[in-house]
């Protein structure tokens, strides 16, 4: 080969490596063009950088205290529909003490609470925390809010409290060994002494005060309205010092209102 051929041999490797690398280059650009989704018309479009996908679903904040460790997030189980009800009435869900029960002695839905807050922003307390059945509480939600407390303003008080109160116990009725499982052993029932107002006035409804007689009254009237099962004072002498007060269901719809109001 003469050195003219091979010349032309050389400058023909060179334009072939130059055509390969050029198309090879275009095609990079289109392929990027096509990811990104641009136009690849744009070039100042295909050159910018893009911002790193958006999550679908953000991620919980976790808490950070003053030296930087972060704090482990809580994940809550997910409400029921009556829980999240029970919240939005005013009720203040706390930790479950009674959840892991069965058998006979098991909650349905169950829901420990101490505090409610009235719809004026005001807070009416249990003089201890219960757990209950969700469908007693928003029942007892609403005896308080609708009944109680507006019983209280009518004597010219306050409520601020519900005392001697008692929830869900794993027993038999009258702490009886032989006798049939109670209602409180399903978280259905609900026991309570008395009231006290803000400006420390008690109602016992076991009392035989004067001052407190047109209220235990207008109680007495209200629990057998609203809850399926009243003992009280004059049933039996289980319930000489306290309301016993629950939700059974009961054939042809059946109540039992048992307080005699002295
Ligand atoms: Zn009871």
């Amino acid at each position: 080969m003469s050195g003219r051929q091979r010349r032309r041999v050389l400058a023909g490797i060179a334009l072939a490596i130059s055509l390969f690398m050029f198309g090879f280059g275009a095609l990079a650009r289109d392929s990027q063009a096509k990811v990104q989704g641009v136009s690849q018309s744009d070039p100042a479009r295909v050159l910018a950088p893009l911002p790193p996908p958006r999550p679908s679903r953000l991620a919980p904040q976790a808490d950070s205290t003053a030296n930087g460790n972060l704090l482990e997030q809580r994940v809550p189980a997910v409400p029921s529909t009556c829980i999240r009800a029970f919240e939005e009435s005013g009720g203040f869900v706390l930790p479950s003490q009674n959840g892991a029960s069965t058998g006979e002695c098991a909650i349905e839905d169950p829901v420990t609470f101490q505090r409610l807050t009235m719809p004026d922003g005001s807070r009416i307390e249990l003089d201890s925390a219960i757990t209950v059945r969700c469908s007693l509480a928003l029942e007892v939600l609403a005896w308080i809010r609708d009944d109680l407390a507006a019983l209280a303003r009518q004597e010219n008080a306050r409520l601020a409290k519900l005392t001697g109160v008692g929830g869900y116990a794993c027993r038999s009725r009258y702490a009886d060994t032989g006798a049939p499982i109670s209602e409180h052993a399903s978280g259905n029932a609900l026991d309570v002494g008395g009231l006290l107002m803000q400006d420390g006035r008690a109602v016992a409804f076991a009392g035989q005060e004067p001052l407190s007689r047109s209220m235990r009254d207008a109680v007495q009237k209200s629990v057998c309205q609203r809850f399926a099962t009243v003992l009280g004072p004059g049933a039996d002498s289980s319930h000489k010092d306290h309301l016993h007060l629950d939700m059974r269901q009961r054939s042809r719809g059946f109540r039992i209102c048992q307080w005699t109001v002295e």
